[in-house]
């Protein structure tokens, strides 16, 4: 099923639908046929104002009601999006660019990451603590407050939905701010809040420009915390704003992230998993293995195969199963990469495949098309090694030993991942210790679980969504110390 004819689309505050105040609309582009799919309300601050004013009122209800009952609907709305993963799908093919493989594939995720949410929802568990004779002392875990979780375009339904599941399991009223390039399915799930069961106001979405809608939700005195997935300059911009209120933050950042390839490989899987990891989803991934470094003894056999699979994948129409990679979601994203290609070959770094954009390739129309692009004989301390590309451009480069390959892949102003091709276990375990990253792959293209924490370090931000430590982020913790029998500190009198 493809979304064909543009749709208009409404936030959901308070369980009803609702333009914009100001009744002001604007398009969303499919970026493989430019042309407009639907219309969706430009929110602005008085908008949150009002999203801010029913999660406020939804929330002492929501936090006081039973965790297993906040599990239930939890699990009710994995079901709701289950029965439609072929509409979700299609509408974040829509939006985003990406092809409909991959859309299918974060829907799925996106319903077992509910589920996952669902069965954490009644073990946000407390300690108890041996502290003192006497004394029973135990902690409580409580939700923040109102959170208002702000949404990159890369993967606009699952990384809401990394927000929104451990914040309702902890008893938080969300609002959702997806990003203007694909507000699409974070509206339509909203929109199944109701049918769900949750009560009104405990999800809202709100949709409109980050410098008034975000920023409000950033500013807003109600809010008690802000979840970012995005750049590192929006988040950098975010954490400022938040100090006023003393919000609560976890920032998603960018990445620039290392591979490397040491000689003892398997280099079929190296090649063939880091294809797979600058590639998927064009290239538009936060912890894409952008920066492939390779040891001496096997580095041009691994650029000639590298540039040569990469020459054989398909660019095109994303709603064609043929295609390996979609279209590239904005225009101003794909000036980008196009000027970053040409930073790259400025910078004398070798072009062993693509390099051009790729219109013509688009269904039925000109389309924001780029083909996969791979940089040989990269120095790390060129731009292109260095600045967040965000699209479908591999740069190679070599190392000669353990520590020189360890020493590029850190230096980087990023830390959010990294990926080891090795057959050797002690320099597997090694590298996994040493590398600075939120996370490190040993021999897979990544693979992103639901049970594991995902996050950065340095600029590619702080805090951990998913797993436990998902759950973590959206709670406090409260200490309890009842004197049962012991001595109490007073004044002598
Ligand atoms: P972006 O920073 O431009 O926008 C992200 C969101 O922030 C959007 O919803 C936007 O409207 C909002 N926003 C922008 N300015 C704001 C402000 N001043 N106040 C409040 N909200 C504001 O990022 P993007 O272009 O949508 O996404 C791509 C970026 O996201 C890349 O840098 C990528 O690496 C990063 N990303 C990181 C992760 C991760 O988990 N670390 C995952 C996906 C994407």
């Amino acid at each position: 099923m493809t979304v064909t004819q543009p749709r208009q689309l409404d936030m959901v505050i308070g369980g009803e639908l609702f333009g914009a105040l100001s009744g002001d609309r604007f398009d969303v582009v499919n970026p493989a046929t430019l042309r407009v799919c639907a219309s969706v309300p430009f929110g602005t601050e008085q908008d949150v104002d009002r999203a801010v004013a029913a999660a406020t009122r939804a929330l002492p209800a929501w936090r006081a009601a039973p965790a297993t009952q906040r599990g239930e609907l939890i699990a009710a709305l994995a079901r709701l999006l289950e029965a439609r993963a072929d509409e979700f799908a299609a509408a974040e093919t829509a939006h985003n660019g990406k092809t409909l493989a991959d859309a299918r594939f974060d829907v799925d995720s996106t319903v077992a990451c509910l589920d996952y949410c669902a069965g954490t929802a009644n073990k946000a568990y407390g300690q108890t603590i041996p502290a003192h004779d006497g004394y029973l002392v135990y902690t409580l875990r409580e939700p923040v407050g109102v959170c208002g979780l702000i949404v990159p375009w890369n993967f606009p339904l699952a990384i809401a939905v990394w927000k929104l599941g451990p914040a309702l399991a902890a008893g938080n009223t969300v609002i959702i701010k997806p990003a203007s390039e694909t507000p699409l399915t974070a509206l339509m799930l909203g929109a199944l809040a109701d049918q769900a069961g949750f009560p009104p106001g405990v999800i809202n979405v709100v949709t409109g420009p980050g410098s008034r809608a975000g920023h409000r939700l950033v500013t807003h005195p109600d809010v008690a915390k802000v979840s970012l997935t995005g750049e590192t300059s929006t988040g950098q911009t975010i954490m400022r704003e938040a100090a006023a209120t003393l919000k609560r933050v976890t920032l998603e950042l960018g990445g620039k992230s290392p591979a490397l390839v040491f000689a003892d490989a398997d280099l079929d899987l190296a090649v063939d998993g880091s294809l797979f990891q600058i590639f998927a989803n064009a290239g538009q991934v936060c912890d894409a293995r952008s920066r492939i470094f390779v040891q001496d003894a096997v580095y041009d056999e691994f650029v000639s195969r590298f540039a040569e699979r990469a020459g054989r994948l398909r660019v095109g129409d994303p709603t064609d199963p043929a295609s390996h990679i979609g279209a590239i979601t904005s225009a101003r994203q794909l000036e980008k990469i196009r000027q970053y290609v040409e930073i790259g070959q400025h910078e004398g770094a070798k072009l062993v495949c693509g390099g051009t954009i790729a219109g013509e390739l688009a269904a039925g129309g000109p389309g924001l098309f780029h083909r996969p692009t791979v940089f040989a004989d990269v120095d790390n301390s060129m731009r292109i090694a260095r600045e967040e590309i965000f699209g479908p451009v591999a740069c190679l480069g070599r190392f000669s030993d353990y520590d020189d390959g360890i020493g590029k892949a850190n230096d980087t102003p990023y830390g959010l991942a990294a990926t080891v091709w090795t057959t050797d276990l002690s320099t597997a375990h090694r590298a996994a210790a040493e590398i600075r990253a939120g996370g490190v792959w040993v021999n897979t293209s990544e693979f992103l679980f639901n049970e594991a924490p995902f996050g950065g370090v340095k600029a590619s931000g702080y805090g951990r969504e998913l797993s436990m430590h998902g759950l973590d982020a959206y709670t406090e913790v409260k200490n309890v110390g009842i004197r049962l029998a012991g001595p109490m500190p007073s004044f002598e009198l």
